[in-house]
């Protein structure tokens, strides 16, 4: 856990959007003092309710623009998709100085659609963290998701060197590492480590459903750790993960054409035999697994962690 800090690096921040990575903000934020006070939006009176009743963020508004008015740091948590749109709407509320970052999967999009709206004098520093779970909403977030993460920046030309490094305080305050990266690098990198991951899992499930020789109740009763990563992968949220694909659309599809080279290689390799060509293939990908527990991303413990399955 974060120590408290002794002064807020914001006097008032401004959430838009109110689920799983906004959420999990608004609880880390208060858990290490680093926001003098939270407002929040979200677009459906549902959303706002629950906010209200479950205390997430100090006051809870009715609409965006009245959201942003006075913050110093707004912060945009909807889908990819929704960004220009949103970044339209509160731009004429937002403070002259504010600053505007987002928490976006996808950045080159994100940064297209929302940088032509804001005003001259108002900074833009996108972000990214790198943390989340299949759950989404209001009620799913928690102060430590962000706890040994890494956040990404992505600073776009001109963001002022001031605002970069208070954002990085505010994420570093909430638990995470921070990085900086450009826009089509980061694109580029998370089709590798999660989006196209996150379309295989989509098709491995998809396919368990479809293949009529193995029954739905087969599938679930007997599904091993593989299986059952894929599933929860496969259970995210499906408007972020469409918006995500249809944003990231260049470099998802280069990693997926690399992907099914590499597929019918090893599809090859267990038609004629080859033996030598699969041991070679686990062996090195074995070897990133073992980096990622080293570099403390993941646990060693046998099956995630997670004990045996109940069933
Ligand atoms: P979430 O839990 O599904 O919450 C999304 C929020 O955006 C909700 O408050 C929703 O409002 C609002 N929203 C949805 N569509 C909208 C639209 N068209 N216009 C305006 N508001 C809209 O999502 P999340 O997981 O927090 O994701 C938010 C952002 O973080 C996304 O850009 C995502 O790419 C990024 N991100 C997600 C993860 C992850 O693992 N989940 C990780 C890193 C970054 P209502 O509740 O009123 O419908």
């Amino acid at each position: 856990m974060s120590a408290p800090v002794s002064a807020p690096v914001y006097n008032r921040v401004a959430l838009i959007g109110l689920g799983l990575i906004a959420s999990s903000m608004f609880w880390a934020m208060k858990r290490a003092g680093l926001a003098g006070e939270v407002t929040g939006y979200a677009r459906s009176e549902e959303t706002r309710e629950t906010a209200r009743r479950i205390g997430l963020c100090d006051r809870v508004c009715d609409s965006a623009p009245e959201a942003v008015e006075g913050a110093d740091l707004v912060v945009l948590c909807v889908p990819v998709g929704a960004m220009g749109a949103v970044a339209a709407e509160i731009a004429p509320a937002l403070a002259p100085g504010a600053t505007v970052t987002d928490v976006g999967s996808v950045k080159r999009h994100v940064i297209d659609a929302v940088a032509p709206h804001l005003p001259d004098g108002v900074h833009f520093v996108p972000a990214h963290p790198l943390a989340g779970t299949e759950h989404s909403g209001p009620e799913s977030g928690f102060a430590e998701l962000f706890d040994n993460r890494w956040s990404l920046l992505v600073p776009v030309e001109g963001s002022a060197p001031e605002a970069v490094a208070k954002l990085r305080a505010l994420w570093e305050g909430m638990g995470a590492n921070v990085d900086e990266m450009d826009a089509d690098h980061h694109d580029l990198v998370l089709a590798v480590t999660s989006h196209a991951p996150h379309l295989i899992a989509y098709t491995m499930v998809g396919v368990a459903d479809d293949l009529r020789r193995v029954t739905d109740s087969e599938v679930i009763k007997y599904s091993a750790a593989g299986f059952r990563d894929f599933t929860r992968i496969a259970a995210s949220d499906p408007t972020m993960w469409r918006d995500v694909f249809l944003t990231n659309k260049d470099a998802t599809l280069e990693i997926l054409g690399r992907f099914t080279e590499e597929l019918f290689a090893l599809q090859r390799a267990i038609r004629t035999g080859d033996g030598d060509h699969l041991h070679d293939y686990f062996t090195r990908t074995r070897a990133i697994r073992r980096g990622i527990i080293e570099a403390g991303q993941d646990t060693a413990a046998p099956d995630f962690g997670r004990g045996a399955p109940s069933t």
